[in-house]
């Protein structure tokens, strides 16, 4: 058992910092634990792939929850019960617990937990009856009250956790939806008796923080207003009447990962922490960056059923035919050029003007260009949807607005080039997919991109390792001297161009290194 004395008030001695650090390149192969002991590990988290996504989150706990179960853990998963969940990749769902009551506000709220599996993963949902109607919005975030919507399910977990009787060693959070947990945990159940568990919180993007209002502290029983309103604990840095939910998270939790060790970085030393530069510092002997893996089983073109014809390394050339496939599928023209793709959110974080200055060099440059993308704000569709309209009659461009996890499959094998030129990118999915496909990623030199991608030109690695283009500067220059190569190589040197091919598909970016990482951490607070 626990005593009280790792409670972030406590101010615990500084202890060196644990594997993995902050740093700028990925850690070096994980030490295997041969007798480790089994760890019951519960994610509570807003989405999870297929079931609930909208982005590489869910990806995230999708992959992380099965890799750390093949290593022999316990694990268990926790989401909203939202109408818009893919039933479809539910198994067995069933009531397991049909009157959890959360305390809200001055009563409490009655919910149902229901219990079934998505490939596999141990999943619970929780599902409030109240006319707040919380997760049944038809849509998974965009509300007014997101976050009291989110301290609700923060609370619901942790009451569900407690009155089910599960102790579990390892809490593992996700982003600010979910950091109210660890506060939660050490300001309320820690004196009902909930001393064991210890709580991990990754944060996938720094740019949504859960700022709010002192409602929150009515609605979760969190009273006394001067202790949250400190700084020292859920105060906000820059707004003095406000609280900040990751903040709490940050200072509550036990350990805090983001996605890359580049971006712990950033965030901590390089202005990208949206404000929590300080906090970060404050906390950095429990702070460190995990590259996100993928799930090969299914982001792997060896046996990936979205595919017409699926490949490997050994037989690359297969590589084409979906090539051909996607051309068709798309109405473009069959033709010698190289496809330069985009995938993903149509936020300005992705660098929007960027990938549109990329859609006009690219054709200029003797290249196809594909995007498939969707954005909430609809003045951004519209101006995509613009540009389609402008584009419609080139035999080789296709902008498809919408989000299409099938045609994203297809766009991964059929490309040649992947372009992701974000302002600044915590980790980033789509080039570590697009390596698996051989599909050469040229990148902005930020984040997990930094981490993951290694010039073909100018990258002090091995030749074996290098496998993309990366640029610095965000500007039409910056992203011409990259994405300029990469063409020019397919076009100019075909053998160099398939060399950086083996060289991407060979790359290991799997949950293997990441699932260690997780567990080291784990170790190293289950053992502080
Ligand atoms: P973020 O989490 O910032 O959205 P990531 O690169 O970490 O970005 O993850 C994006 C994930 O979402 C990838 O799996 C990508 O393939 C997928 N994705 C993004 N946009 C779309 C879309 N419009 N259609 C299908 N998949 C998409």
């Amino acid at each position: 058992m626990r005593t009280r004395k790792e409670h972030p008030d406590s101010g615990y001695e500084p202890e060196p910092e644990p594997h993995p650090q902050p740093q700028h390149e990925p850690s070096p192969p994980p030490v295997q634990h041969e007798h480790r002991p089994s760890l019951f590990i519960v994610h509570v988290t807003p989405e999870m792939a297929p079931v609930a996504k909208v982005g590489g989150l869910a990806d995230v706990v999708f992959g992380l929850s099965r890799e750390l179960a093949i290593r022999g853990n316990h694990v268990e998963i926790i989401l909203p019960k939202y109408d818009t969940l893919r039933y479809d990749h539910i198994f067995e769902l069933h009531e397991v617990y049909r009157d959890l009551w959360v305390p809200w506000y001055e009563g409490a709220i009655h919910c149902t937990v229901f219990f079934g599996f998505v490939h596999g993963r141990k999943c619970f949902f929780i599902e409030p009856h109240s006319h707040d109607n919380f997760f049944n919005r038809n849509s998974i975030y965009g509300f007014a009250d997101d976050v009291l919507r989110y301290a609700f399910f923060s609370r619901a977990a942790i009451e569900f956790l407690w009155k089910a009787g599960k102790h579990p060693d390892i809490i593992h959070c996700h982003d600010w939806q979910t950091a109210l947990v660890p506060v939660f945990l050490y300001e309320i159940y820690q004196q009902l008796g909930m001393t064991h568990p210890r709580v991990c919180l990754t944060i996938h993007n720094y740019k949504h923080q859960g700022v709010t209002g002192a409602e929150l502290l009515r609605a979760t029983g969190l009273h006394q207003p001067e202790r949250f309103f400190d700084r020292l604990r859920m105060g906000d840095n820059h707004h003095k009447d406000a609280l900040n939910l990751l903040k709490g998270g940050i200072v509550y939790s036990n350990f805090i990962t983001t996605v890359s060790p580049r971006y712990a970085f950033e965030t901590k030393d390089g202005g990208q922490g949206f404000g929590l530069e300080p906090t970060l510092h404050t906390h950095h002997m429990k702070y460190g960056g995990v590259v996100n893996g993928i799930d090969y089983d299914v982001w792997n073109p060896e046996i990936d059923h979205h595919l017409p014809v699926r490949y490997s390394v050994d037989n690359i050339d297969a590589k084409y035919d979906n090539k051909r496939a996607l051309r068709h599928r798309l109405m473009l023209a069959d033709n010698e050029k190289p496809i330069v793709a985009f995938i993903g959110r149509l936020d300005p974080q992705k660098g929007l003007e960027l990938v549109r200055h990329a859609i006009f060099y690219s054709l200029e440059r003797g290249a196809q260009f594909v995007l498939l993308g969707s954005s909430p704000y609809q003045n951004i569709n519209n101006d995509f949807w613009g540009l389609k309209h402008m584009l419609n009659d080139s035999p080789d461009c296709h902008l498809e607005i919408g989000f299409d996890e099938d045609l994203a499959h297809l766009i991964y094998a059929g490309a040649d080039i992947i372009l992701v030129p974000s302002q600044f990118e915590p980790c980033g999915l789509t080039q570590l997919i697009a390596l698996r496909y051989g599909t050469i990623p040229v990148v902005r030199t930020v984040g997990g991109l930094a981490d993951t991608v290694f010039d073909k030109d100018f990258s002090d690695r091995p030749l074996h390792e290098r496998n993309g283009y990366r640029f610095d500067n965000y500007d039409g220059p910056g992203l011409e001297s990259a994405l300029g190569r990469a063409i020019d190589c397919y076009h100019q040197f075909p053998e160099h161009f398939r060399e950086l091919m083996k060289n991407a598909m060979r790359a290991d970016y799997s949950w293997n290194r990441p699932g260690q990482d997780y567990l080291n951490i784990y170790d190293f607070v289950r053992n502080r």
